[in-house]
């Protein structure tokens, strides 16, 4: 550290450099994450030294917290959802699996995930001591539910469904997990954190939530779709009991226990969530996915009219292409199996997508 400190002007003209050389979202076609709304910018500097480790020094923020947990438990069909607010889709999963875990204390616990799953779970396997079985995709890289029922034993403590698979946009087949997991008495975990905050908005909305019987838990990221600030993410557990098999005694705080995983957590964030939600309601967020549904359509028309054909319908905004270059000064993603994948996140505007596909054309020129 400096001895002395530096003036306040030289810091943030050193700050401000480092910031440019940050790229802006505007050539990001990567990422599932998006500048915030303008309201969820807003809320997030209100709340800037809120701490929900501690809520209740700061009862309102707590408050926000809770009806954050409401409002996404409603839009999962069931308003009593247990749940609270994480850094994301990452600390959901490992906590969604330390829950199965102690539900069922075996001697070599395993759990069953699709090929698609997010390496989130890599990491909550590593930490927790299970064994990942891997199930393999169907040609459309949904979970193969006929290869489901091998993998699942007396060991198993958790099978998991992705809605919005993070490289092919796809919903794995939750209705027969949901089956699966009822009839082999197993906790179904479904990792919606892309996908939870575009389904239920979809015109079609497919089946995938606490409406099936046997979903016990879901993750869904507001900092992804949700246009909140970072971080942002949400567990909803259906029996909001299950919850106190996490808890550890916090004997100097203003609760005696707590069952998250970090300690200190950001209300900003979760204030930012909640913004989004309440300022745009279902029929803002249906318009907002409306819309990059519709540009994720026209990519794949564009870019199938230029010879790079789909690798799949996606079920959601994720658009993937054999196609082995892109155009300097986009930031495109590529799949394991070597697909082109583009996030057609709200910042990837119908004109984004005609300057992607003209910049494309002149490549292949
Ligand atoms: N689950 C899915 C389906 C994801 O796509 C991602 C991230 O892209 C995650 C989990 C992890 O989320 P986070 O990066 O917020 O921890």
């Amino acid at each position: 550290m400096r001895e002395v400190g530096c003036p306040e002007e030289d810091l943030f003209s050193f700050l401000s450099s480092k910031r440019r050389e940050d790229i802006g979202y505007r050539n990001i076609l990567s990422s599932m994450c998006t500048p915030p709304h303008p309201v969820a910018a807003r809320a997030h500097a209100m709340f800037l030294e809120t701490n929900l480790g501690d809520p209740g020094l700061f009862p309102g923020t707590a408050a926000l917290e809770e009806l954050l947990v409401e409002r996404l438990g409603t839009l999962m069909h069931l308003p009593d959802a247990g749940g609270y607010a994480t850094s994301g889709g990452t600390e959901s999963n490992i906590q969604a699996f330390r829950i199965a875990k102690k539900q069922k204390p075996v001697k070599s616990p395993n759990v069953v995930v699709p090929a698609s799953s997010h390496f989130s779970f890599q990491k909550a396997c590593d930490i927790l001591g299970l064994e990942m079985r891997t199930v393999p995709l169907d040609g459309e890289f949904r979970m193969d539910t006929e290869a489901l029922d091998g993998l699942v034993d007396k060991s198993t403590v958790a099978i998991v469904g992705v809605v919005g698979t993070t490289e092919y946009g796809m919903v794995d087949p939750i209705v027969r997990l949901s089956e699966v997991a009822e009839d082999r008495d197993v906790f179904l975990h479904v990792d919606a954190a892309f996908g939870g905050m575009v389904v239920p908005f979809l015109d079609r909305p497919i089946p995938f939530d606490f409406r099936l019987p046997g979903v016990d838990s879901v993750s869904v990221d507001p900092h992804k779709m949700g246009m909140s600030t970072i971080p942002a993410g949400c567990l909803l557990v259906r029996n909001p009991a299950c919850f106190s098999s996490l808890n550890v005694d916090t004997p100097y705080l203003t609760v005696k226990r707590e069952c998250t995983l970090a300690g200190t957590r950001p209300g900003a964030s979760v204030a930012a969530a909640v913004a989004v939600l309440e300022y745009l309601g279902m029929d803002g967020m249906r318009a907002v996915v409306a819309g990059c549904m519709e540009n994720a359509r026209r990519l794949i028309e564009g870019m199938e009219t230029l010879g790079y054909p789909r690798a799949v319908t996606p079920d959601v905004n994720v658009a993937t292409f054999s196609c082995d270059r892109a155009p300097a000064g986009w930031r495109v993603s590529t799949t394991r199996n070597g697909h082109m994948r583009i996030v057609c996140m709200s910042h990837v505007t119908r004109d984004v997508i005609e300057q992607f596909l003209n910049d494309m054309s002149d490549t292949n020129a």
